[in-house]
């Protein structure tokens, strides 16, 4: 039985559920009328920071700026971000996705991905002989400086990453002979005896829970362990958990907009859930909210989501008493695209400022900086 009602300015579907037996159903006098869900959401709670990061942000620019200097297509090894919605963009932009770099024909332009790639990866894409643009981000370059080092001085290397991850694949072919991957304690407790000192490092998208415990039990196995001064666990992901952390004890369920082979994405969940939240969905876009959400809905996005999907899912939700965004840090980082591309930025400064809307001629140039990626790829035009 469904009821609406009034209440407080704003009509709201009231469905009583029928106990008992079928038989009761007969009688409306034999109902044990109770309230069983009120399918209204009041508010949303929008976690910030959220979404693109700044290995993103410029991993999206730089491949905008390419296919705007290069005639398509334009090669990318690996999704350049773990995103469907935005590789569909790019795909559709002129943007050839690889997982095999021999399959790019010589010549061509070739980006790889911001998770980072094995150096022969690199190096078999230099050969190609087309321009190619590493759109690493600069925090997993730091872990593959700190792999290399490591490795030239004689350390056995702990690497804390999860098993086939693009950006693990990449940091452990820097040094294979030197670095044993593990995601547990459980798994440093089956390493080896070394003889040779040894170190820790890390995939830069764990949660601090993932990497607190493992890294707590390799410092008693390994007493003299080395680990770098500024650690390995970036920034992004730890601002967007500790915003989880804020909104999931105050929400009735909690939607994080993400792809499901995103690791930070993933780890919003698993945090959500440990924070005591009931309900915790992962979801691609605004088609996947169910429709049996009530109450105090919790938003959020993993580093790869665009922000135009988070205001489709929060139309979709149309909270009666508005969404509050609860922001726990201001986060300004900018990383300025790869330092060859940088080269090319003025010639494709005419070309971007038409992606822009603004005209070629008499025009300011170009200042990434200033440029939202997400704004870049809505404006993305399909290749005819
Ligand atoms: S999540 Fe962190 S490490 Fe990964 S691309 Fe973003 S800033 Fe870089």
């Amino acid at each position: 039985m469904a009821l609406t009602e009034a209440r407080g300015g704003y009509t709201r579907a009231i469905v009583f559920e029928a106990a008992g037996s079928p038989h009761t159903s007969s009688s409306p006098a034999n109902y044990q009328q109770r309230l069983a869900s009120v399918a209204v959401i009041e508010r949303v709670l929008l976690a910030a920071p959220r979404g693109f990061c700044a290995g993103v942000d410029m991993a999206i620019k730089a491949l905008t700026w390419m296919i705007q200097a290069f005639d398509p297509p334009v090669y990318c090894y690996h999704e350049i971000i773990h995103n469907r919605q935005v590789v569909r963009r790019f795909e559709q932009a002129g943007v050839v996705f690889v997982d095999d770099i021999a399959t790019v024909p010589e010549g061509r332009p070739i980006m790889l991905s911001a998770h980072g790639s094995a150096p022969e990866v690199v190096q078999a894409a230099r050969d190609l002989g087309g321009y190619v643009v590493d759109a690493v981000c600069p925090l997993v370059t730091k872990v593959h400086h700190e792999v290399k080092t490591r490795a030239a001085k004689g350390y056995q290397i702990v690497y804390v990453g999860h098993e086939g991850h693009e950006e693990a694949v990449g940091t452990m072919a820097v040094a294979p002979e030197a670095i044993h991957r593990v995601e547990s304690a459980r798994g440093v407790a089956a390493l080896p005896e070394f003889k040779e000192p040894v170190a820790v490092l890390a995939q830069t998208t764990l949660s601090h829970r993932e990497w607190e415990g493992v890294l707590e039990y390799t410092k008693r196995r390994f007493p003299d362990l080395w680990q770098p001064s500024i650690s390995d666990l970036c920034f992004a992901t730890t601002n967007r958990q500790t915003a989880m952390m804020e909104i999931a004890p105050a929400s009735d369920a909690v939607l994080v907009i993400g792809s499901a082979n995103s690791s930070n994405t993933q780890s919003l969940v698993d945090l959500a859930a440990e924070a005591g939240c009931r309900r915790v969905l992962r979801i691609n876009d605004a088609d996947e909210v169910p429709g049996d959400l009530s109450g105090t809905i919790g938003v959020t996005a993993g580093a790869s989501a665009p922000e135009h999907v988070v205001w489709e899912v929060i139309d979709r939700l149309a909270p009666v008493y508005g969404t509050q965004e609860v922001t726990v840090i201001d986060e300004d980082e900018y990383f300025p695209p790869p330092r060859n591309l940088r080269d090319l930025l003025a010639a494709v400064e005419a070309a971007a400022a038409v992606t822009l809307g603004s005209s070629p001629t008499g025009r300011q140039p170009l200042n990434d900086r200033s440029i939202d990626a997400s704004d870049l790829l809505d404006r993305l035009s399909p290749r005819a």
